[in-house]
């Protein structure tokens, strides 16, 4: 079992066999050895830093019909809500005095941040805050559009690629949403010159062995500078709502053979982990993570912008998300920094 971590190491792959041997595995030893060789690379490439990144949620409005989201447009229990362009700037300048450097803009599809509005509020952020990241996770949008809010002064984009397989992506989504269309738009955002993350839910319905090993397969050849993974959590009113939790102890071994298999990849320990384990996103980072992502919305529609059900954090002003953060990073040895946090590759570009 050793030898499948040491060839993973080596030869930055996995065979399909690799990958069920290690995931269905009850050798605690194994899972230990795992851990540890994920913690010793992630330590290599980025010390014992751990990058924060302040999340401001700007629109629980959204076009789509995922299955599996509680801001699917069908939802009618959703609760909508909008930020204010002043909304989107205090929460920058709130999490800038409490040290963030990467502010991450994310929403659902929503028409009503065009690109004539966010063009107006990256260019506004990049302009009052030059030595800080724009991270943005707005969906699909046009090549014109990425390259407008690249110019504008956003640096990276999170989009999720959900699966890479094109079958099981047709069961996850409705039919007038495309496959294609999704890695045509992480091909377009590469090209654009973003940091650009792709992930996927771990245990989302109909996920098999080999949708996830089609799932590393394309994070390898597509290169990511981020991956974000986290487990299922269904939302009520949705179609899969009586679907299971998926897997946290799947979730962090995944963490801890991406970290492998990207050595370098910024790697978020997320929410959703920290949603279904008390200790979700200290355990994130001990198989590899470096990232944590905490809140910096408005307290008032923290609770609205609901993706999945039971999220944590959606009571807490972001200073106390941030003093909680950092004490729970430090408590297991680990330190936050002030920094922008960008992937080796991209040191110091894009400011
Ligand atoms: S997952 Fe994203 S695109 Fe899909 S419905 Fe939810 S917010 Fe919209």
């Amino acid at each position: 079992m050793m030898d499948i971590i040491g060839h993973i190491r080596e030869r930055r792959d996995i065979t399909r066999e690799e990958l069920e041997t290690l995931l269905a595995t009850k050798e605690e030893e194994t899972v230990r050895q795992l851990r540890k060789a994920a913690r010793e690379t992630a330590d290599k490439a980025y010390g014992k830093k751990i990058f924060m990144r302040g999340l401001i949620e700007i629109s629980s409005y959204c076009k789509n019909d995922c299955l599996y989201c509680g801001l699917r447009r069908s939802n009618r229990t959703a609760v909508r809500y909008r930020l204010s362009d002043d909304d989107i700037y205090s929460c920058c300048e709130n999490g800038y005095g409490l040290g963030f450097r990467t502010f991450v803009l994310q929403g659902g599809e929503d028409g009503h941040f065009d690109d004539e509005r966010m063009c107006r509020i990256v260019s506004t952020i990049r302009e009052r805050y030059p030595d800080c990241a724009i991270t943005l996770s707005l969906g699909e949008r046009s090549r014109e559009s990425y390259r407008a809010l690249y110019n504008a002064g956003a640096n990276r984009y999170l989009l999720r690629h959900e699966t890479a397989s094109p079958e099981h992506y047709a069961l996850l989504h409705p039919a007038e949403m495309s496959w294609q269309h999704r890695m045509d738009c992480l091909q377009e955002l590469k090209e654009t010159g973003y940091q650009v993350g792709c992930g996927f839910m771990v245990g989302s319905p109909y996920q098999t062995f080999d949708t996830l090993h089609a799932d590393l397969q394309f994070i390898r050849s597509f290169g990511p500078q981020m991956v974000g993974i986290g487990p299922f959590i269904p939302a009520h009113d949705t179609p899969f709502a009586e679907m299971p939790n998926g897997s946290v102890e799947t979730t962090l071994r995944l963490l801890a053979i991406i970290r492998l298999l990207l050595p370098e990849v910024l790697l978020p320990a997320t929410t959703a982990l920290g949603t279904l384990h008390p200790q979700g996103r200290e355990l994130g980072i001990q198989f590899g993570a470096n990232v944590v992502m905490p809140n910096l919305s408005p307290l008032e529609h923290r609770k609205d912008y609901a993706i999945y059900d039971h999220k944590i954090c959606t009571g807490e002003e972001a200073a106390e998300c941030r003093a909680c953060t950092e004490f729970r990073i430090r408590n297991i040895g680990y330190e936050t920094v002030v920094d922008r946090g960008d992937h080796c590759s991209f040191k110091g570009e894009g400011l």
